[in-house]
């Protein structure tokens, strides 16, 4: 169904998923705090990233590098020169062009839309700040604006330590900062935001069916966590397109409420970055093939997704409505894996019985499953109130439940219930739930 951005704003606040940062002293634009669900599903959605991208295969490392790094990272990336001069940025197609560049100062030679550039400023995309009490430019730092160079400056580390052999990945997530001229939409594009990123070295003459590789097992984890694949789509880069270090990137886009746009970008980054690296560090970054006895660059193909806006798109994804008995019905369908509650216990009423009942069995489930006990209101709003945070199965304990030692187990798409004896509730449990 389509929603509107408006809905999901709405939903966030008043469930707790989403707050604006420094509300209560009027808000920060463009900052946002993840709420007691927010956060469960922010981290939901890393950990399947990072059990795809790492538990689950022989081939790929993690690592958790340093926020603050040297400051001549980023003069070795490029990051320190690209965005020093005056610059627009088109809010059209948000890309951003050196004023100085532009051979017609009102015209996009991205999209082609004419009037859409905000006002030219020198900018660096960077956030600066100052390492101990002065404040001078020896001590200027900055804020990582990406994940991926913390992996190449360790690249060393991490292949030696692990004695890793081609091809392999180290995989990061973590905060990226950047200053962004034209934030918005939500949480889409924030100043501080989180990123999963993976760096791939491989043979550079295998680089371009690892790149396929990467575009086709990407697009299959949106697809696997319940994301319906016609709201997703692979865009190629057009040459004009590409970033100064790469031979060829895709972006995995995403039918957000205003439009298509990116989610991942996936990106055959070439030897760039061990290059430039080697050339500024000066310790050689070339990887030795005994067998042939020869040493090379690794190309690095990069699968770059944000944590932060593909959670925001699994939830617009899993908003529906529906009419039930002559209402509507609001039902967040997330998978099990990514729901921030997999399970709701509701006692019947409050009489201590139930409610001592229901924390039995709550106690028993709680090591498993993340979970709430909900006690207050009638039951069908307590039923509604779960289907519309996206807990998959609700759990009541009502007075039968005393009598045979059993407890409904109501499924949230189908609303269909299972009378389930409370001995066999965790393994009727794992078959609903699998991991
Ligand atoms: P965009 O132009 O859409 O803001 P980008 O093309 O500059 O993003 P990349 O440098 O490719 O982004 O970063 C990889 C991923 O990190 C993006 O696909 C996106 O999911 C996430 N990301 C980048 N910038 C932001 C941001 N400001 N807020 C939230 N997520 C971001």
């Amino acid at each position: 169904m389509s929603i509107t951005l408006d809905t999901i704003t709405n939903l966030s606040k008043r469930r707790g998923f989403v707050f604006p940062s420094s509300e209560i002293y009027g808000g920060l634009r463009s900052a946002y705090d993840y709420g007691p669900l927010g956060v469960q599903l922010l981290r939901n959605v890393k950990e399947e990233w990072w059990r795809s991208m790492v538990q689950l295969r022989g081939d790929v490392v993690g690592l958790d590098s340093a926020v603050l790094q040297a400051r001549k990272v980023w003069q070795a990336s490029g990051h320190e020169a690209v965005f020093t001069d005056p610059m627009v940025e088109c809010r059209n197609c948000h890309t951003r062009h050196r004023v100085d560049k532009l051979t017609d100062p009102d015209l996009c030679p991205n999209c082609g839309q004419r009037g859409q550039f905000t006002e030219a400023r020198d900018f660096n995309l960077m956030f600066r700040t100052n390492m101990g009490p002065v404040d001078s430019d020896e001590n200027l730092v900055y804020l990582r604006p990406e994940t991926a160079q913390g992996i190449f400056i360790n690249y060393e580390n991490v292949r030696t330590t692990q004695r890793l052999k081609l091809p392999f990945g180290i995989a990061q997530v973590g905060k990226s900062f950047r200053n962004e001229i034209t934030p918005g939409q939500f949480v889409f594009r924030t100043r501080e935001f989180e990123q999963m990123e993976m760096e791939y070295f491989c043979r550079p003459e295998e680089a371009g069916q690892w790149f396929e590789y990467w575009i086709e097992t990407r697009s299959e984890w949106y697809r696997n966590l319940g994301m319906n694949e016609n709201n997703l789509r692979i865009r190629k880069h057009d040459d004009d397109e590409l970033s100064h270090y790469s031979a060829g990137t895709v972006d995995v886009e995403y039918r957000f409420p205003w439009g298509w746009d990116e989610l991942e970008g996936i990106a055959n980054r070439t030897d760039f970055d061990l290059r430039q690296h080697t050339e500024h560090s000066g310790q050689d970054l070339r990887y030795y093939d005994q067998e042939a006895d020869l040493r090379f660059f690794p190309y690095v193909i990069e699968p770059a997704a944000g944590a932060t806006r593909t959670t925001f798109a699994f939830l617009i994804d899993a908003y529906d409505e529906e009419e039930v008995r002559g209402e509507k019905r609001v039902v967040l369908r997330l998978d099990h894996r990514l729901a921030p509650y997999q399970l709701a216990v509701l006692p019947l009423s409050k009489k201590p019985e139930l409610t001592e009942g229901a924390e039995r069995v709550a106690a028993m489930l709680r090591p498993l499953y993340n979970l709430e006990v909900d006690v207050t209101q009638a039951i069908g709003r307590r039923y509604r109130r779960q289907d519309e945070i996206g807990t998959p199965y609700c759990i009541t304990y009502d007075f039968d439940s005393i009598e045979d030692a059993a407890v409904t187990v109501r499924d949230r798409d189908t609303m269909e219930q299972d009378r389930v004896s409370i001995d066999r509730l965790e393994e009727y449990l794992r078959t609903k739930l699998p991991v």
